[in-house]
């Protein structure tokens, strides 16, 4: 994978990280919030979430409820839901973004690069040719809440249509 540059992404290096975990946090949200904290669906064991410091356009992560930090330790009802959703996330992003790729995978352990260690999850990202380059186009860090929230909107009904499609 190219390094894709991403200058937003310092005021997740550089921020304050929140105390506890921020899936879990999450998770425990209101469901009125829902919008807010980018949440797309909430699943039997899983959720998913746009990611706030995305690589590119689009970047989603499937986490289960379940705190665990290894796939041995994950419940298989979980590890089914989460492939489950991992495909209907790429389906919707078919529909509403027409990629030309995906990197999809998770990042087990900090020195894997997993920037929350302790609480797995699956980064769907979709890409681009040339999307190396993307965003840095659109430069400023305030431009990405938006940027997310348009995002949401155009993928949450297709979403919860792909997701509504699974037995
Ligand atoms: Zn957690």
């Amino acid at each position: 994978m190219k390094i894709l540059w991403t200058p937003w992404r310092m005021e997740y290096i550089m921020g304050g990280k929140p105390e506890g975990c921020l899936f879990c946090t999450q998770k425990q949200e209101p469901e009125g919030k829902d919008r807010e904290n980018h949440i797309l669906h909430r699943g039997a064991t899983c959720y998913i979430l746009l990611n706030r410091f995305p690589y590119t356009n689009g970047h989603i992560m499937i986490a289960p409820y379940q705190h665990v930090a290894s796939l041995e330790q994950l419940e298989d009802k979980s590890l089914y839901e989460m492939m489950a959703l991992t495909r209907a996330s790429v389906a919707a992003l078919n529909k509403a973004f027409s990629p030309a790729g995906f990197n999809i995978g998770l990042n087990l352990g900090k020195v894997a690069g997993a920037g929350i260690a302790d609480h797995l999850h699956i980064h769907v990202v979709p890409r681009w040719a040339g999307d190396v380059n993307f965003m840095s186009v659109l430069g400023e860090t305030r431009l990405i809440p938006e940027t997310l929230n348009t995002t949401y909107d155009k993928l949450l009904p297709i979403l919860t249509q792909e997701v509504s499609r699974i037995r």
